[in-house]
């Protein structure tokens, strides 16, 4: 077969009825020329938010290309969700080594299921060769002045997990030898890892109800200290508190406990929400739990005093804390 040209690449993988023009989706202009006209909602705020994933550095590059397809998306997906805004429109930018049919489709596959699952077009983007390389620039909105951010919470807050942390990190640790799985526990690790699902119901639900809110990308020590850092308070965390699965807690009962602890505090790739509320909303919590189908779990308290403390069982802080994963570190 011929080689595909950059255009007929784009045509052929990218390009989608359902994302252009006329679909009422606020798309005055769809892929085609040099930018997408958008119009967004009259009394909206625009939330952009943009995430690249690396071969070798955010994926292996022999990775299913439909779940790479998922997860580009996703992580931008979380973002919004972590806004409480709703995702509306993206670019995708992206360099390959090669143009293959096959990963094409796969991948697209896995970008377009989650898209239309979350109601998000398509309606631009940049194609080259080069080191795979993938970045989604994602467009939501917000009612004006509704956004949640780091910034807002107080001392005597609730702070909530959703779901479970720290599977998709254990993951990585069984396939680095570092523990051992079953492999059905590895099964549902890897699932953790490649197949994360944005918390974007939760954080709509959010909006009026939540004092702060972060995605936890990085690890949940790295993540929250974020918000207490924006929020000039710090926190207590009961360790016992914070949700995670059986594999998990069973690796924290065995002599990997530190690998596990690290996994669970600071493993990152979760794409879970870490937020915020009045104590007095805490019953609010527990029916929007029931309502969404989704594990809510009230973790610790904002305190006014700065810095993050984790009780064990007994009371006693873990010291010194994982560290969240950093590029830059040394
Ligand atoms: P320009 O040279 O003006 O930047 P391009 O030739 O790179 O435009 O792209 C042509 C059109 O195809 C543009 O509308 C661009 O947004 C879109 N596009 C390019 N790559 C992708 C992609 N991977 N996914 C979706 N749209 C794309
Ligand atoms: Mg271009």
């Amino acid at each position: 077969m011929a080689a595909l040209t950059e255009f007929e690449l784009i045509d052929r993988f990218f390009r989608r009825q359902e994302n252009s023009a006329g679909n009422a989706r606020g798309i005055v202009l769809g892929i085609g020329d040099d930018a997408a006209l958008l119009a967004p909602t009259p009394g909206s705020q625009l939330a952009a938010s943009v995430d690249m994933l690396v071969s070798g550095r955010h994926f292996f590059a022999d990775v299913e290309p439909e779940a790479l397809g998922h997860k580009a998306l996703a992580v931008n997906l979380s973002d919004m969700a972590a806004m409480g805004a709703t995702p509306r429109w993206a670019l995708l930018a992206g360099a390959l080594p090669d143009a293959d049919p096959q990963w094409l489709k796969g991948f697209a596959r896995g970008f377009f299921a989650l898209a239309k699952a979350h109601g998000v077009d398509l309606v631009g983007g940049d194609t080259t060769r080069g080191p795979l390389n993938l970045c989604v620039t994602l467009l939501g909105e917000v009612p004006a002045g509704e956004a949640l951010l780091r910034s807002g919470a107080l001392a005597g807050d609730s702070i909530w997990l959703s779901g479970a942390l720290g599977d998709a990190a254990l993951a990585l640790a069984h396939h680095a030898g570092q523990l051992v799985l079953t492999a059905d526990e590895a099964a549902a690790c890897w699932n953790a890892l490649l197949r994360p699902a944005p918390r974007v119901a939760l954080g709509l639900k959010l909006r009026g109800l939540a004092s702060a809110a972060i995605d936890v990308s990085d690890g949940l020590v790295g993540d929250l200290a974020h918000v207490l850092e924006a929020s000039k308070v710090g926190a207590v965390l009961e360790l016992a508190a914070i949700p995670r699965s059986e594999a998990l807690d069973r690796q924290l009962a065995s002599s990997a406990r530190d690998i596990a602890l690290r996994c669970l505090l600071a493993g990152g790739d979760d794409y879970e929400l870490c937020f915020t509320t009045a104590p007095s909303h805490d019953p609010r919590v527990a029916a929007l739990a029931a309502e969404l189908g989704l594990e809510l779990r009230r973790v610790g308290t904002i305190a006014a005093e700065p810095g993050l403390i984790v009780q064990d069982s007994s009371g006693r802080p873990l010291a010194p804390l994982p560290q969240a994963y950093d590029h830059f570190a040394a």
